[in-house]
């Protein structure tokens, strides 16, 4: 058994209390999402009410999913916390790194030889601490999430965008960074401002061609990219009952792209069949006993309008099938407009390739019903207009596809199975083109369409629809064929239409798999070697980072002067320095390579105070040049620095590199925490016009660290070139534990110190 019953025990058996006292707390009925968060509390009870889309909470996630890219960093920090296992249950998925090359056999026998020393590192360190491994082909993690773990009024993170999928078992599920996973790994609180709560009530029923992708499609486009920007997104209604678990996670998955902290479903009949469904039949009964806690209090359906933060209502009698795109998964057109989008925007119309699958879109349901159509194309006699592929979620699925001769009735149309990874939705995908500079049309059943995000292509215009429509206009081959109204011709000449689109459910012989590539971790760990090659360029062990000295920091250069923007892109760039992420000595070669000098408006180009003749260098090579001669570094940066995605390597390479502190107008605020994890000092000017103090040659010292307390002033004294000084007066956000983590070298650090017993 994979999962972990007693856990979902624990968590039902304190749900009525927590959710008594949030009510009490906050003076109101409650949503769905109030109940699992309150029941979440980092603490376990409720002492207060917080304030929606204001408060910063710490919560306590009863799981944690890694995929294998952000899990590499994620495992070698989590090591140096000392325990012997996770603090609760957790699991690694091997799925991004699988290349889509010809097809499943052969791109997952050369991506196991490319990444054997990432899959070895990461199954040794799985099978060391008690972590569920799930091997390179066994599926893509939210759908091996959604079959094995998800259960209802659970809370999980996953270090991938896609983890609201599990909203489909009425699980909130969030996307998060490496560093957070790390902390609830080491049982440390997770923290998250209390979200706002968006409503979508959903009314009537699906039919015809129109499948549960269309109903987060129409959201999309109704909410655009940013429309759910620190919300969660409740879906309920009589319609949200209509829909199948599965149709739910699709469309809890793609709330990603409209930028909600995740979307969520009350628990009913069709969560219980897909639990039963998927050999967890307990956890249905469990379940049952609790289900008033598993949906919103009834005063909240009957009133939507007076507890969610906005309200949209959606009738899926008449929703119509939809496709979004190009370049933008909100661009959201109704089929019956889509054409006519098409011409008019000079979009190629020619279709090149349609592919179905992926974590968003590989249901039972999903597949049926994609193959209800290319069985058509078989027996109608139809001639198959553009390639077409099928990515399988999860190894249970394709071999319960496969079972069925539903991969067969693919095969017929020409289709190409790939293997159970992300592929093509994440751009590894070796696509043949004669002409890559040649503008063409790709579409998928994926979430995300943002310019070269298939193939690296960005003259790719990708669209996005569900399966069914995907296969229907992969028989087309042509983009502004409507399948609802048009026909289309056979090889002998006649006009047909396709008939509209039939699926079940569930296998109606049950799911089956022979190997589902899941690793159970060792009863116990200790003996367990984990593998990392000392020669390689992909991994490294981490070193702790050293504890704080104990005194003021005297003599500390300048490394660069941040203007203007400074992302954590800025700060750790992405692209070709990913291959790297579980080598923190390797990727810090990127180290703020895209931050702005202020003082010379160059990119990658500073000063180097201490080399004769070598004035100016990139920023990671004079940093290592004066870390090699035991000389500390300061960073100065401008308005909300290290904004943008929450990536650990941004806090961790400056702190490799010798950075003691930062020092800015303004923080992003994950970005400062992240800083403060490694021990660093973050810290922020008083006087927002000091910025202007700093000189290029100037050395720093911090002073005040020995009365270091929360609300504490520290300073900055600058020596000027000419012999000048200033001394300028820093803020700082620190609580009392987080000083602990700057005077034991970071969070980790004073973990290991209090397993040993030594803190
Ligand atoms: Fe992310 Fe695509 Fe993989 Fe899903 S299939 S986890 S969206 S890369």
């Amino acid at each position: 058994m994979a999962f972990d019953l007693e856990m979902i025990q624990a968590v039902y058996a304190g749900m009525g209390e927590r959710i008594e006292a949030a009510r009490t707390a906050v003076g109101r009925p409650l949503t769905l999402t109030e109940k699992i968060l309150y029941s979440h509390l980092y603490g376990g009870n409720v002492q207060q009410a917080y304030e929606r889309g204001v408060s910063y909470v710490d919560f306590a996630p009863d799981r944690v999913a890694m995929q294998d890219a952000t899990a590499q960093m994620a495992l070698l920090q989590f090591m140096q916390a000392g325990k012997d296992k996770t603090a609760v249950p957790s699991t690694v998925h091997c799925d991004h790194l699988i290349q889509a090359r010809v097809g499943a056999d052969s791109d997952l026998a050369q991506a196991n030889e490319e990444n054997r020393e990432v899959y070895d590192f990461l199954a040794s360190v799985s099978n060391r601490y008690g972590i569920g491994f799930w091997k390179p082909g066994a599926g893509i993690i939210h759908q091996v999430v959604l079959e094995n773990y998800a259960f209802p009024g659970g809370m999980m993170i996953g270090t991938d965008s896609h983890t609201p999928n599990a909203g489909g078992l009425g699980m909130i599920a969030i996307g998060v960074g490496g560093a957070d996973a790390v902390d609830v790994m080491a049982g440390m609180a997770w923290e998250l401002k209390f979200p706002k709560v968006i409503g979508v009530k959903l009314t009537g029923k699906l039919s015809g061609w129109t499948s549960a992708k269309d109903v987060i499609l129409r959201v999309a486009g109704i909410l655009t990219v940013k429309g759910g920007t620190g919300a969660i997104v409740e879906y309920f209604g009589e319609g949200a009952n209509n829909l199948s678990a599965t149709g739910k996670g699709t469309i809890c998955n793609m709330g990603a792209e409209i930028g909600a902290t995740t979307s969520v479903f009350s628990y009913d009949e069709k969560m219980a069949d897909y639990l039963r469904g998927t050999s967890r039949a307990e956890i249905a009964d469990l379940a049952n006993d609790v289900a008033a806690h598993l949906r919103a209090d009834d005063e909240v359906y009957a009133n939507p309008q007076d507890y969610y933060d906005q309200l949209i209502e959606i009738d899926l009698n008449t929703l119509e099938p939809y496709v979004n795109g190009p370049f933008t998964p909100d661009a959201a057109w109704p089929i019956s407009q889509f054409a006519a989008a098409v011409r008019e925007n000079g979009w190629p119309a020619k279709l090149e390739v349609g592919l179905i699958g992926s974590c968003t879109n590989s249901s039972y349901e999903d597949i049926t019903r994609a193959a209800s159509i290319a069985g058509q194309a078989v027996q109608k006699g139809l001639t198959v207009n553009a390639e077409f592929t099928v990515t399988p979620g999860s190894e249970l699925v394709r071999y319960t596809v496969e079972r069925d001769g539903l991969l067969d009735t693919f095969a017929q149309m020409g289709g190409v199975v790939l293997a159970n990874a992300c592929g093509p939705c994440i751009g590894q995908w070796a696509r043949h083109s004669d002409d890559p500079k040649r503008k063409n049309s790709i579409i998928t059943s994926f979430n995300r369409n943002f310019a070269k995000r298939n193939d690296g292509n960005p003259n790719t215009h990708a669209f996005v629809a569900s399966p069914e429509i995907v296969t229907a206009f992969a028989i087309a081959g042509d983009l502004t064929f409507n399948p609802l109204t048009d026909t289309l011709a056979t090889k002998d000449g006649r006009q047909v239409k396709l008939d509209e689109p039939t699926g079940v459910e569930m296998p109606p012989q049950g799911y089956d798999v022979e190997d589902a590539g899941y690793q159970a971790p060792a009863e116990n760990g200790l003996g367990v070697q984990v593998l990392v090659d000392p020669e390689s360029e992909r991994l490294e062990l981490l070193e702790p980072f050293k504890p704080w000295e104990g005194t003021d920091l005297k003599g500390l250069r300048l490394l660069i002067k941040a203007q203007g923007k400074c992302t954590t892109d800025h700060i750790s760039m992405a692209g070709p320095w990913l291959k790297y992420r579980g080598h923190l000595d390797n990727i810090s070669n990127n180290m703020l390579i895209g931050a702005m000098n202020a003082f010379n408006g160059e990119a990658n180009a500073v000063k180097d105070q201490v080399t004769q003749g070598n004035p100016y260098n990139t920023v990671p090579q004079v940093a290592r040049t004066y870390k090699s001669m035991g000389i500390g570094t300061v960073v100065v940066g401008d308005e909300n620095y290290g904004e943008g995605s929450s990536r650990e390597h941004a806090a961790m390479e400056p702190r490799h590199l010798g950075v003691r502190a930062v020092i800015v107008k303004s923080f992003a605020r994950i970005h400062e925490t992240n800083l403060k994890k490694q021990g660093m000092l973050a810290l922020t000017f008083v006087n927002k016009a000091d910025y202007d103090l700093i000189e290029e040659n100037d050395t720093i010292d911090i002073i005040g660290l020995t009365s270091f307390a929360p609300g504490s002033q520290i300073q900055a004294r600058l020596h000027h070139d000419d012999g000048d000084t200033d001394l300028i007066n820093l803020n700082h956000t620190y609580n009392q534990g987080q000083i602990e983590w700057f005077k034991a070298g970071s969070a980790l650090n004073l973990i290991r110190l209090k397993e040993s017993g030594a803190a």
